[in-house]
């Protein structure tokens, strides 16, 4: 069983709350939200941030935010807008190492980020 915490959600011995699905993402309500809308976009195949990603991945990165776009209008959010945002290592805030989107929205988001 991995200790990845995405992965075992993606192999289902972690529950979910599972928005959609596709053979190679997977998009679920995060477990603390921040904003009315706040789900997760990831690769069902492990990879640890955006910094390890490489040329081979370009059809992968597209899926993904094909699939936050589908969330977000499947959420409601297409005509109020919303925000896609890849914590990236320490400094970006990453706590959980397993490539992911947080697709948010449902309120305004101010900006900059702190
Ligand atoms: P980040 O800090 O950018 O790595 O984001 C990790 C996100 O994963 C946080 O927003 C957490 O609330 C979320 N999270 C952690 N564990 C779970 C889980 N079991 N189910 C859903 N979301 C989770």
């Amino acid at each position: 069983m991995s200790t990845c915490i995405f992965c075992r959600i993606v192999e289902g011995s972690i529950p979910a709350k599972v928005v959609y699905q596709d053979e190679d993402t997977l998009a679920f309500d995060d477990i603390t939200p921040q904003a009315p809308v706040h789900t997760l976009v990831i690769p069902k195949r492990h990879v640890a941030a955006v910094q390890d990603l490489g040329e081979a991945d370009q059809a992968l990165l597209g899926r993904l935010l094909l699939t936050c776009r589908k969330v977000a209008t499947e959420k409601g959010l297409a005509d109020s807008g919303y925000r896609i945002v890849a914590n990236t290592g320490r400094d970006g805030g990453q706590s959980v190492f397993h490539l992911h989107f947080h697709v948010l929205g449902g309120r305004h988001l101010a900006w900059p980020p702190g």
